[in-house]
């Protein structure tokens, strides 16, 4: 963590990355660690407020969607969100958001989903209430790492009472790589969320991807959480 503490990768190179395709990020599948713990992120509720954090074009929104779910994203290219809604064939609308000078929100006409598409940090609870979900793939671990406390704080508030906060996050020798995505120990996450929340470690496994490789990297270890608030 310390190696990356104070790299910075400014917005304007997220929006880079858009336009240009370097979206290695982005997966074409529903994330493998999300369909196995579904049953955790669901505990047996019916329509569930999904939060995707930095959700760029994440198929798993139309997944969780098409089973009666409702889910808010927040995005910062607007390229990325109408991506989202072509590929995966929805019609949308697009409204101004009178909370956020400058923002825009992007929903499908069923009314499931809606992304915000907005620097997160300008996005609070007053503006869509609060969620019994979150999926955070490639958003803790997508942020300045000097942002993390901020960031945490942020979606702690975004949690009702029995929100399930699913939070996948990436380890690996952080000397090696500079990130994003950034390196998040467990030691990370409770210095992140301890405060506010109790922590389960639900998977732990190494993963590998071709672009490890020219990081320096053979693979990564992916660790999902279950976070709650504390009672
Ligand atoms: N969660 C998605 C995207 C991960 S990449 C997935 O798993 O595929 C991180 C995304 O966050 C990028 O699409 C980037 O454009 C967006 N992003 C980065 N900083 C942001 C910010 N401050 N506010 C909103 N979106 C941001």
């Amino acid at each position: 963590m310390a190696a990356q503490a104070n790299r910075v990768v400014p917005m304007s190179e997220w929006e880079d990355r858009w336009q240009e395709g370097r979206i290695t990020f982005h997966r074409p599948d529903v994330h493998n660690l999300l369909q196995k713990n579904l049953n955790k992120a669901i505990c047996g509720r019916k329509e569930v407020r999904f939060f995707f954090p930095l959700c760029g074009k994440a198929v798993d929104m139309k997944w969780l969607a098409d089973m009666g779910h409702t889910i808010v994203g927040v995005e910062l290219s607007e390229k990325g969100i109408k991506q989202f809604f072509e590929e995966q064939n929805l019609a949308f609308n697009e409204e101004p958001v009178p909370d956020i000078p400058g923002a825009k929100v992007f929903k499908s006409t069923d009314g499931k989903i809606s992304l915000y598409q907005c620097d997160l940090y300008k996005f609070s609870s007053a503006v869509a209430g609060k969620f019994g979900g979150i999926w955070d793939r490639g958003a803790l671990v997508a942020i300045n790492p000097c942002d993390r406390q901020k960031y945490a704080t942020l979606l702690m508030s975004l949690m009702n009472n029995d929100c399930k906060y699913l939070l996948d996050a990436v380890e690996y020798d952080p000397e090696v790589h500079k990130g994003p995505p950034f390196c998040v120990t467990e030691e990370d996450v409770k210095n992140a969320y301890g405060g506010g929340c109790d922590i389960e470690l639900l998977e732990c496994e190494d993963f590998h991807h071709e672009n490890f490789k020219k990081w320096g990297l053979d693979s990564m270890t992916e660790k999902l959480y279950c976070l709650t608030l504390k009672a």
